[in-house]
């Protein structure tokens, strides 16, 4: 199973991915997720990458590029993966689609999560997350039992520092500049399933499960 998930910032993609990675036994691979760990090592893409996601921005093609053709190298994805946030651009998805080509394994499928804009702003403004057991909350649809703890480990959680207001509403109107291009292109592939992701989590996984089942 190779995967692609489209959609914009907040529809859930993180979360799906993960459920999905559990269900399939393949890795979820996140650029945002691999671009903070080199923010927060400090490493020279991460401080080349760090502007850009301060400002909500797309980091440029060939960095991401590079990055995500290196993690595909690895031995856990030889049986398939998840993609989260890549490809955000035309030019990402061909490279993508060349570099699928050369081992002759292209994508299963490219599943695009809908989310209301207003919606996505909610979500992304509430969520936090524990950074020592990994755990995901959210002040309105999922709070912990005491203010901003972790119920499970009881580290104080954490809020990504792209998830203010201003930040947010700009990485979804970047989302919204790239998307239509990068959804026909995938359209004319007879690749993208578009699943409504204005649900629990529960919910949207099993909605998905059922557009990958139902694949010929
Ligand atoms: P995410 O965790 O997917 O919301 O990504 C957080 C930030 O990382 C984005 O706002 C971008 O600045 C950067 N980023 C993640 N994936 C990509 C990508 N495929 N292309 C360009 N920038 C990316």
């Amino acid at each position: 199973m190779r995967l692609v998930l489209l959609g914009p910032p907040g529809a859930g993609k993180g979360t799906q991915g993960v459920l999905l990675a559990e269900r399939y036994g393949i890795p979820q691979i996140s650029t945002g997720d691999i671009l903070r760990d080199h923010v927060q090592r400090g490493t020279r893409l991460g401080i080349q990458a760090r502007s850009y996601m301060d400002r909500g921005e797309y980091v440029p093609d060939g960095v991401v590029v590079s990055m995500v053709m290196d993690r595909l190298e690895e031995p856990d994805a030889d049986h398939g993966f998840i993609l989260d946030g890549f490809p955000r651009t035309v030019a990402q998805a061909e490279a993508l689609e060349r570099a699928l080509e050369e081992t002759e394994e292209p994508l299963t499928a490219v599943l695009k999560f809908s989310v209301g804009g207003e919606l996505a702003v909610r979500r992304l403004l509430g969520r936090y997350t524990c950074p020592t057991c990994g755990r995901t909350y959210h002040m309105e649809f999922k709070p912990p039992a005491e203010d901003e703890v972790c119920d499970v480990c009881g580290s104080t959680l954490e809020r990504r520092a792209d998830d203010d207001e201003l930040t947010a509403r700009r990485r979804l109107a970047v989302y919204r500049e790239q998307a239509s291009p990068l959804e026909r292109f995938y359209a004319e592939r007879d690749l993208l399933h578009q699943i409504d992701a204005e649900a629990l989590p529960d919910e949207v996984v099993d909605r998905t499960m059922g557009v990958l089942e139902a694949l010929p």
